[in-house]
């Protein structure tokens, strides 16, 4: 049983994960929250004290930490016991807190795929230029390690992989679509890392089709959604990181990803891209100083954790999943609508820091309990996903699924009663 966790990072993500380790320590055991500005992580610590979230007893406390640092890491790691560390630090962090991990033997998750500071959309798959690269290390030291374990990617693999058992014979498509239909009134913000949003679109698109790599250009390809909620959505092709494993392990020949944006955001996009003001190459000013001009812009737009009070509206992200159910065409939309003021009052954040922190957690408790405790390095896609929509219907994010015979709650048990619940599938605690 392993129960201690460390969260890296203070951002919005970690925010939501501390609330729910907190919500759920009857499940995990103390938790630490580190990051490389220490106030922030007092701050996380005071927001569960004063929200009164942590359910049982058991160590709560902020630390720094240099997490580029895999000594100082390591050495964090073992002075508080963590056995789980969630990583939802910025993703330039991944390859020394996964070392870390694989060198204590804490098992090790993370929210997004690697980031090298100096390359923007490395050659596909982009899970091979880092993360599997350790694949063996983690193996031969037991190490559990989930990737990519939040909403997009994370939940939705889960998804496609719940609806290819469950519903269809065969799967021509996956498209993943991510509309975002919240309002936060600010001028312009991005709701996650503006360094780490930016960099998601400023090179080619990386879709999967036809069973292999194909690259387009940014907004070059739209497409109306008709949405549960949200309503008809303009959504446009995008690279990302959950395609550059479901094309590898799910064996679907197309699997794309749609991301919602308004005219305004895009527009703001071009003007700042055109302008080489999203560059992650240093510029030298007149005055001889050195500036990225990333991070520069990322300096002057709003922290996203600082949007939660007055964001309004709902998510939608799910995955339209097409292909033969005993010979028949079949079309099945897998789906969460998450609702951002609904977030704010539960731990005072806003949807799309919590649809990323709620599902790390699961992941968290998953191993806590040995399900998910598999000893190797994994993507989403490769571990049985019931019991994981399960669990996250409990912990506020709840999987509907629309078909044929109409929209409904999914309970992944009942759903696919050719695969019931085996005895190690039962989770051993109630989930908040
Ligand atoms: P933030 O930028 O708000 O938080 C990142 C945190 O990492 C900050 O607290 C930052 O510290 C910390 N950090 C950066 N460098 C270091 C370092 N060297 N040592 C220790 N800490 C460091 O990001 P979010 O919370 O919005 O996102 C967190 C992660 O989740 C990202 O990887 C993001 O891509 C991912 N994500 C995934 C989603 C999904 O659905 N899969 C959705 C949304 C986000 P400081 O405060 O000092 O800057």
């Amino acid at each position: 049983m392993k129960r201690n966790v460390l969260i890296i990072g203070a951002g919005g993500v970690a925010h939501v994960a501390a609330h729910k380790c907190a919500q759920n320590n009857i499940s995990l055991g103390d938790i630490h929250v580190a990051s490389r500005t220490l106030g922030k992580c007092k701050a996380i610590v005071d927001s569960i004290r004063e929200k009164g979230s942590q359910r049982g007893s058991g160590l709560l406390k902020a630390h720094q930490l240099d997490a580029l640092d895999v000594e100082a890491t390591k050495a964090l790691i073992r002075s508080t016991g963590s056995q789980i560390v969630i990583n939802v630090g910025s993703p330039f962090l991944n390859m020394s807190v996964m070392t870390a991990c694989i060198e204590t033997g804490a098992a090790y998750l993370d929210t997004a795929i690697h980031e090298d500071p100096d390359q923007v959309c490395e050659p596909p798959p982009w899970y091979a230029n880092h993360e599997w690269k350790r694949r063996d290390a983690c193996r031969a030291a037991g190490a559990t390690a989930i990737l990519g374990v939040g909403f997009d990617p994370g939940v939705v693999n889960a998804y496609g992989r719940f609806a290819m058992d469950a519903y269809f014979d065969e799967v021509e498509s996956i498209d993943i679509i991510d509309i975002n239909a919240g309002s936060h009134g600010r001028y312009f913000a991005t709701n996650f890392d503006p360094e780490i949003n930016f960099r998601e679109f400023t090179s080619n698109v990386w879709s999967w089709e036809g069973g292999q790599w194909k690259s387009s250009r940014m907004f070059e390809h739209r497409k109306d959604w008709d949405l549960p909620v949200v309503g008809r959505s303009t959504a446009y092709l995008t690279g990302h990181d959950e395609l550059h494993s479901m094309s590898k392990n799910l064996g679907v020949p197309n699997i794309r990803f749609w991301m919602g944006f308004g005219d305004h955001y895009i527009n703001v996009f071009t003007v700042l891209n055109s302008l080489g003001l999203l560059s992650e190459k240093p510029v030298r000013t007149a005055e001889g100083l050195e500036v990225v001009p990333l991070k520069l812009v990322k300096a002057v737009l709003p922290d996203p954790a600082s949007l939660a009070p007055t964001y309004i509206g709902k998510t939608c992200i799910g995955d339209l999943v097409k292909g033969t159910k005993n010979c028949r065409p079949r079309e099945v939309l897998v789906y969460n609508v998450c609702d951002h003021k609904d977030c704010y009052e539960e731990v005072g954040s806003q949807a799309i820091s919590y649809t990323a922190g709620v599902p790390v957690v699961a992941a968290a408790m998953l191993i806590a309990n040995g399900v998910w405790d598999v000893r190797q390095m994994v993507n989403v896609e490769e571990l049985d996903p019931k019991p994981f929509i399960s669990l996250m219907n409990r912990m506020g994010l709840v999987t509907r699924v629309r078909d044929e015979q109409g929209d409904r709650v999914l309970d992944p048990y009942k759903e696919s009663p050719a695969t019931a619940r085996s005895p190690k599938q039962v989770v051993d605690a109630p989930a908040v």
